[in-house]
């Protein structure tokens, strides 16, 4: 799909879809006043008659005479203006999008959604159009040989009124572009089936992209893992007749000390050994949702060329259950030194961290996040579809995790590290234990983290985020891509060490 700004006046725009933003609580301003006066005071009309309230997500088709060059306008409410923030505006775009798509349009052209008092600047309004737009004509049809219900939209155009030309507005319109295409990119590698991605094409993906934008890549294979000694991460691909890769990008190289992304890359997770009941199996092959988060991120970073040294490690293996596997008593050596005891070869995400995290201290970092499908108990205590559990070692460090959230619209709550989680995963025949059973699931596995890391620090699990069982105005059922634009605002706005 193509995306373009747009100086076009709307009075003599055509295109298949006009979306017409309009507030429940304030009279039509700006283009979605140009809009109805070209549409003879329609949306007023129906305003008046109460057939359009202007309430968050409200989509009100309208079909014009043939002669008006603009076959389908949709009137999308944004809710109260005095409400109105980015997130609001991402969501409505993204319903707009979508209802001109299922009604058959392949280009759409639409206006900032701006209130005229905002609560952030008008960029951020900006930005989050965009976003929300891409994001909302997002799907996943790579593998169906049927024709799809409705043509793809081929042509997507902001329209920037006289006003807003300004540079600022241009490149928020191109960042919302960019943070958008790469969720994408995130959601397109979550959603393929599991034998579609295996370590070896996620690393192929992660190479193709890197050479695109100007990444510096490697991928670590057994052979370099054996030679570094990543005992723990080599314990859990030994079941799988899949090689393993730890992926390595980098960006800005030389730009003082890095911020470190890790994210989970198990392609696909049976539990191993302690096998997973069968019931929802095939979605675990969302559990490397934290690894293409990162890398999609640092495909934006890069895009981006944001002035940080940035570095991207996705660990990827498969976890399944075989006679060469490894199995709950065994002793695994993780890369800095710990013996782990294997209590559950299904606590096998913070394996494969422990190593990336053991192996994120040599670059010096100045805080690393990891970002991961890591534990049922994190959906538990704060809900599927909700928002994504936070950890960290480092107050500064959660504070602008928090905030990069906010402005992405991604939830991110903060847990405690308390030492009795510690206490719990205590082994009595090595350094730590993998699991200490269900009932302290969440803060002990975060527990179990923090002993690999030598740095400010913070893990987000996104067990309850990653893939989505119900559809928002932005975000469709399946993969969310959920994180990606936390990171990239998180380097957006990094000023130093946390
Ligand atoms: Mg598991
Ligand atoms: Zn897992």
């Amino acid at each position: 799909m193509n995306f373009q700004l747009s100086t076009q006046p709307l009075s003599s725009l055509s295109c298949e879809a006009l979306i017409v933003p309009v507030f429940e609580d304030t009279p039509l301003a700006g283009p979605s006043l140009e809009a109805d006066h070209r549409l003879a005071g329609e949306i007023q009309r129906l305003i008046r008659k109460g057939l359009v309230h202007g309430g968050p997500n409200e989509a009100v088709p309208l079909f014009p005479p043939d002669d008006l060059g603009l076959p389908r306008v949709i009137v999308i409410g944004l809710g109260k203006e005095t409400d109105c923030n980015p997130d609001r505006c991402r969501e409505a775009a993204g319903t707009a999008c979508r209802r001109a798509h299922d009604l058959g349009a392949t280009s759409i052209a639409l206006p900032p959604f701006l209130p005229s008092h905002g609560k952030e600047s008008s960029e951020h309004y900006v930005q989050a159009t965009v976003e929300g737009a891409i994001l909302g004509l997002y799907e996943f049809n790579q593998h169906r040989t049927s024709i799809a219900e409705h043509p793809p939209v081929e042509s997507l155009k902001l329209l920037l009124s006289a006003g807003l030309q300004r540079p600022s507005h241009s490149s928020a319109a191109r960042t919302g572009e960019i943070l958008a295409r790469a969720t994408n990119l995130a959601r397109d590698w979550v959603n393929e089936p599991a034998n579609q991605m295996t370590p070896q094409i996620l690393a192929g993906a992660a190479l193709h992209q890197a050479e695109q934008f100007g990444l510096q890549a490697q991928v670590l294979g057994r052979k370099e893992m054996e030679t570094e000694g990543m005992g723990a991460l080599l314990g859990v691909t030994r079941g799988s007749s899949e090689p393993p890769a730890l992926i390595i990008l980098e960006h800005g190289r030389g730009a003082g000390q890095p911020l470190v992304f890790i994210g989970k890359g198990i392609t696909f997770d049976s539990g191993g050994i302690s096998l997973k009941p069968a019931l929802d199996m095939q979605q675990m092959k969302s559990d490397m949702a934290g690894a293409a988060a990162v890398i999609a991120a640092m495909t934006a970073i890069a895009q981006l060329d944001l002035p940080v040294h940035a570095v991207g490690l996705a660990p990827a293996c498969e976890n399944l259950p075989s006679g060469s596997s490894y199995k709950p008593s065994d002793l695994l050596k993780a890369l800095n030194g710990k013996t782990i005891e294997v209590v559950s070869t299904d606590a096998e995400g913070r394996l494969i961290l422990a190593d990336a995290l053991s192996y994120a201290s040599r670059y010096r970092p100045a805080a690393v996040v990891d970002v991961a499908t890591l534990t049922a108990a994190c959906v538990t205590a704060l809900g599927q579809d909700v928002a994504a559990g936070i950890f960290s070692n480092n107050e500064p460090l959660l504070a602008k995790l928090r905030a990069a959230g906010e402005l992405a619209g991604e939830k991110l709550w903060p847990l405690p590290l308390y030492e009795e989680y510690r206490e719990k995963i205590k082994s009595s025949v090595a350094d730590v234990r993998n699991s200490a059973g269900r009932l302290t699931g969440v803060g002990t596995s975060a527990a179990f983290l923090r002993e690999f890391t030598s740095y400010p620090w913070a893990h987000m699990d996104i067990a309850g985020m990653a893939l989505r069982e119900t559809a928002n105005g932005f975000i469709p059922k399946g993969a969310s891509g959920f994180g990606v634009r936390t990171l990239v605002e998180f380097a957006r706005a990094w000023g130093g060490p946390a």
